[in-house]
């Protein structure tokens, strides 16, 4: 039976603080993402990693405003 692939992964908003779970995909391996805080409605890099084996390794949030 393969793992889960799906990870939920409690976070803040980096907006406004509100708690949420977030849902990562790990076979999509390392990659960034956009997810709408449910909250304040603004956009959240999300910034996955994942081992080799696919198991999920860090997760790293950014707004807008960190964005270079
Ligand atoms: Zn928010």
């Amino acid at each position: 039976m393969p793992h889960d692939v799906i990870v939920e992964w409690p976070v803040h908003c980096p907006y406004c603080d509100a708690p949420f779970t977030l849902l990562l995909d790990t076979s999509a391996g390392s990659h960034t993402t956009w997810e709408d805080c449910a909250i304040c409605c603004q956009p959240i890099q999300v910034s996955v990693t994942t081992t080799l084996d696919g198991e999920l390794e860090t997760v790293e949030l950014g707004s807008d405003d960190d964005v270079l």
